[in-house]
């Protein structure tokens, strides 16, 4: 039967049924928006949300699909790494269902289903064959993968302080852009010219392939201070268009630039994958598919919605582990990880 999965390791709550093949039979996300007073995400009220949310959209995506909860042949669900309240909450739901109905759970990991999300049947041509390398950038995750193989990863490389996504909503709030601030701060750098306040590109051209994104973030602080201000203390759209223009192109470089190293460290590498809520930034993508075709290797975005944190990923994850024979004998055992980094993942 088809499988349903669940996603709960952030701010998403999510659900999705898929069928054996990977086919997606339905989807639902629920960005949390209990967090929007508080500028970023509360663990507490996120676990209490993914809590209240759950039940409902699990009824929800099995009735889309038109499937019966006795129908469904497995249930998986992030186990980690993420925030441990709203890892408890998706887990326990899961265990608690495949339980009840005698089918297997199947622990997920967050970042694997990342890096598995662009395998999902229909979305490459030839299917994402392995090996390929991935750069996974988003609001928790700014590192650069070598996927080998199912269950055989390599971090080449990630930050050393901030995660992309996470600079871009920080520079959003120091621009009042509201959280989360990437798509706002994408459309206002449309109306800027990333020449006018020039910052810093950190780490561009060293060896190896990890970020920094801390400095970049004081040099737009810094900016920021020394800009006019009107009788209200509000600096000028127009500085701020400009400063979130040279934010993007800065981080756009920057990103390219270490996948270019990253690339030199995997010369095998036929594709290169690009997954997490940053991926959505157009001036991103563009980069990186540039240097993709440069350097005569495939590129692959998947659709922002599949970009972001869902539980599509987490199925069809469980899906090529359970396919694999690599699920695990007893899936109930896992504990929820706060911390479960991919190379700590046996095959
Ligand atoms: P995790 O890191 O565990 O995957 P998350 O919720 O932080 O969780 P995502 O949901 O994948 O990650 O992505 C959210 C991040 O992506 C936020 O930091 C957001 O600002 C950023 N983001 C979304 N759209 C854009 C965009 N157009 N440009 C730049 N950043 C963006
Ligand atoms: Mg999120
Ligand atoms: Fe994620």
């Amino acid at each position: 039967g088809p499988i349903l999965a669940i996603e709960s390791s952030c701010d998403e709550t999510a659900c999705a049924v898929l069928d054996r093949s990977g086919a997606i039979l339905s989807e639902r996300v629920l960005s949390q928006q209990e967090h929007l007073p508080f500028g970023g995400v509360v663990p507490e009220i996120a676990a209490r949300a993914h809590l209240a949310h759950l039940p409902v959209l699990a009824a929800t995506a099995l009735a889309d699909a038109g499937v019966a909860a006795g129908d469904l042949g497995a249930v998986a669900a992030s186990t980690g790494p993420g925030l441990i309240g709203g890892l408890i909450v998706g887990s326990h739901f899961a265990k608690g269902l495949a339980l009840s109905l005698g089918v297997p759970f199947v622990a997920v990991n967050h970042l694997e289903a990342h890096a598995l999300t662009a395998r999902l049947p229909g979305l490459v041509p030839d299917g994402a064959p392995f090996p390929y390398l991935l750069l996974l950038v988003s609001g928790g995750h700014c590192q650069c993968v070598a996927v080998d193989g199912l269950g055989r990863y390599r971090r080449l490389g990630g930050t050393i302080d901030d995660a992309a996504g996470e600079a871009f909503d920080k520079v959003a709030k120091m621009l009042g852009l509201g959280w989360p601030g990437g798509p706002a701060l994408e459309r206002l750098a449309r109306d800027g010219d990333p020449a006018v306040h020039p910052l810093p590109r950190p780490l561009l051209g060293r060896p190896g392939c990890d970020f920094s994104f801390s400095g970049l973030k004081t040099a737009v602080a810094q900016r920021i201070a020394a800009l006019p201000r009107d009788a209200e203390g509000v600096i000028r759209r127009q500085d701020a268009a400009d400063l979130a223009a040279a934010f993007q192109r800065s981080v756009s470089l920057v990103l390219a630039d270490r996948v270019a190293h990253a690339l030199a460290m995997m010369p095998d590498a036929t594709l290169l994958v690009v997954a997490g809520g940053v991926a959505a930034n157009a001036e991103i993508r563009a980069n990186l598919l540039g240097l993709a075709t440069e350097r005569g290797i495939g590129f692959a975005a998947p659709p922002l919605r599949l970009c972001t944190d869902n539980a599509v990923m987490v199925g069809w994850a469980a899906l090529e582990r359970l396919r694999a024979g690599l699920a695990g004998r007893n899936g109930l055992d896992t504990p929820p990880r706060p911390r479960w980094p991919l190379d700590e993942l046996a095959a």
